[in-house]
């Protein structure tokens, strides 16, 4: 795949023996029976991983240790609202050839629903990010309890404590509805996370409830202040993604993730020519968050994501740095 910009990217060194191997990509993911049948083939970089920083199953080393098994290149940690997984992994990955892209995933509210920012090669020390994060994680919590509140209104009856205690809250974990979610299923309210979301807490749930509105601009322009390359996270998901587009390209959007979870190659090629003809770079990963791959995630390595798809982030991330080409603040 050609540069956003149409411009040949080569490596900016030889890629040893053990990373040329990621090069064989994947054409889709395995399928639910070949699972152990075939010998899995990896995908070399994977841009969307959630640990116990935010509502994912493994802490950062484990998924470290996970990624550098499976041969990877390249990862990215993209926690909901939050960095704090970040040095962790940094230092497991440390020696082992494996980068630990410093990301993150910021949940924004739109009318039609709620649109995922991704944020790549940001400084995640910068204190406007980590107040910003910290303001949203907060919203959070005051979120996750009202939705506590309103199941208890509907007779449901689970514990704030064991929601906070799942989400990990006194390591830094965000609360979310999927560990709400959790709690109910523990319970035994509800079978799985995804009924829990049907029944209760979907957006169409009776125990739903929005939080405090943060524009997906408004995130785009965080994620570039902090010098970092903004990303529009599974745009699929948003039904009006392509009516939204320019506004957020107006305010820095660098990025659409083309190569997401479970999209099979008729949704991505379309994606990756959306992208091309924007000048975004075309991104992808698993969206893994722990545990069996899902309707919409697979695991880590799961998703097949091109390599030079790295090489274009790369550049994408030293033209979000270089201050002439810096938006707006907010
Ligand atoms: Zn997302
Ligand atoms: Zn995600």
């Amino acid at each position: 795949m050609k540069g956003a910009k149409g411009r040949a990217l080569t490596p900016r060194r030889p890629l040893p023996r053990r990373e040329r191997r990621g090069s064989a990509v994947l054409t889709r993911a395995p399928a639910q029976g070949e699972r152990g049948l075939l010998q899995p083939e990896w995908s070399p970089v994977d841009l969307h991983l959630h640990t116990t920083a935010s509502d994912g199953v493994l802490s950062p080393s484990e998924l470290v240790a996970l990624a550098v098994e499976r041969g990877l290149v390249a990862i990215a940690l993209t926690d909901h609202d939050s960095t704090g997984g970040i040095g962790e992994a940094i230092d497991a990955a440390r020696g082992s050839g494996l980068e630990v892209i410093p990301s993150v995933e910021i949940n924004t509210d739109v009318p039609a629903g709620e649109a995922h920012i991704l944020g790549y090669y940001l400084d995640h020390a910068d204190p406007f990010l980590q107040a910003t994060l910290a303001h949203r994680r907060a919203d959070r919590v005051a979120r996750g309890y009202a939705i506590v509140e309103k199941l208890r209104g509907l007779g449901i009856d689970i514990n704030w404590d064991r929601v906070q205690e799942i989400a990990g809250a006194e390591e830094g974990g965000a609360v979310g509805r999927p560990h709400v979610a959790r709690a109910l299923e523990e319970a035994g309210y509800v079978a799985s996370v995804q009924e829990a979301f049907e029944k209760f807490i979907g957006r169409d749930g009776p125990a739903y409830v929005p939080y405090r509105k943060f524009a997906p601009e408004e995130a785009v322009a965080l994620i570039r202040r902090a010098g970092g390359v903004p990303v529009l996270a599974h745009p699929t998901s948003l039904p009006d993604w392509e009516v939204r587009l320019p506004s957020l390209i107006e305010a820095g959007l660098l990025g659409l993730e083309c190569y997401y979870g479970t999209y099979t190659p008729e949704v991505v090629q379309p994606l990756v020519d959306q992208a091309a003809a924007a000048g975004l770079v075309a991104t992808g990963g698993s969206d893994f968050h722990g545990g069996e791959p899902t309707a919409w995630s697979t695991t880590v390595g799961g998703t097949p994501v091109p390599l030079e798809v790295l090489d274009e982030l790369k550049a994408a991330a030293a033209r979000a740095k270089q201050p002439s080409d810096a938006a707006p603040s907010p």
